[in-house]
């Protein structure tokens, strides 16, 4: 099903959470982003056009500032994401480099997608990047997004920029292969869902454990994006993204993930 909705998909907005841009030390995994950029290049030739949407600002400011490891305070967090959104980027670029690609960087908030003659400034502009072959990367605007208002998580930020650049699949990349009927992490016996067609039977049928470490959704956020995609008609592929070439082994068929489809 992924090999099937990859090769059928032009337009693949791909989101990377923190947790899998984060190497084993808690730092930026380089080798991890230079992979993707081999694996998006090859795609790219096919004919296709990808879209980032990265977390991980407050990964790489840890890396370069690792003396702010415990300021929780909510300007020393902010700070932090505009130190590291300038090393994140640096990081992709550099990996996109390699293979004669350019990237540019959108920044957004909630608020941006609430107004339209904004949505329409940042539908245009991610139109013609991604027309001119320069990638897309997408990440929430932490500088100004103070809790209340935030999206709070890049499930959605992604779902929203799919449904704004009309994708035609959505890929999140997750330190787990997909939706199981109970958190893996908890349970070695959890069953892997392959394929979801109905979201709000789904909901009733599995448990939903834990929270991750900024204690937002995890799987919830990633079935409500989901589902907000799809009412857009966009399937979404909920995969490991951490997996060695994860994205060609999907294309491929070669490795186990979540579909969500219509
Ligand atoms: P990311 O940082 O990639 O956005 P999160 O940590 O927010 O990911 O969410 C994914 C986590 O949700 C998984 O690592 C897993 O521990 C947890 N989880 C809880 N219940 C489930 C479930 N039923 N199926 C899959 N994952 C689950």
């Amino acid at each position: 099903m992924t090999a099937k909705l990859i090769e059928d998909a032009r337009k693949i907005v791909v989101k990377f959470g923190s947790n899998t841009l984060a190497d084993a030390e808690g730092k930026m995994n380089t080798a991890l982003l230079s992979e993707f950029a081999q694996q998006a290049a090859a795609l790219i030739k096919q004919g296709k056009q990808i879209v980032i949407v990265s977390s991980g600002a407050q990964v790489a400011g840890l890396s370069k500032l690792d003396k702010w490891t415990r300021k929780k305070d909510l300007h020393y967090r902010q700070a932090l994401c505009a130190v590291g959104q300038v090393e994140l980027m640096k990081s992709w670029r550099v990996a996109f480099e390699q293979y004669g690609f350019h990237i540019g960087q959108i920044l957004l908030t909630r608020e941006d997608f609430n107004d339209s003659n904004r949505t329409l400034n940042m539908r245009n502009t991610i139109f013609t990047l991604a027309d001119e072959n320069i990638i897309p990367i997408i990440n929430e605007n932490d500088t100004v997004s103070v809790e209340e208002i935030k999206i709070g998580d890049n499930d959605t930020l992604a779902a929203q920029s799919a449904i704004l650049w009309s994708a035609d699949l959505l890929i999140l990349f997750s330190d787990i292969d997909g939706v199981y009927d109970k958190n893996p992490k908890e349970f070695v016996d959890a069953k892997l869902i392959e394929e979801v067609k109905n979201i709000d039977e789904l909901r009733k049928n599995i448990d939903i454990g834990g929270t991750n470490n900024f204690g937002t959704g995890g799987i919830a956020t990633k079935i409500d994006a989901a589902q907000m995609a799809l009412s857009y008609g966009i399937p979404t592929i909920l995969a490991h993204g951490g997996k060695p070439r994860s994205l060609e082994t999907l294309a491929a068929g070669g490795q186990k993930a979540t579909a969500f489809i219509a």
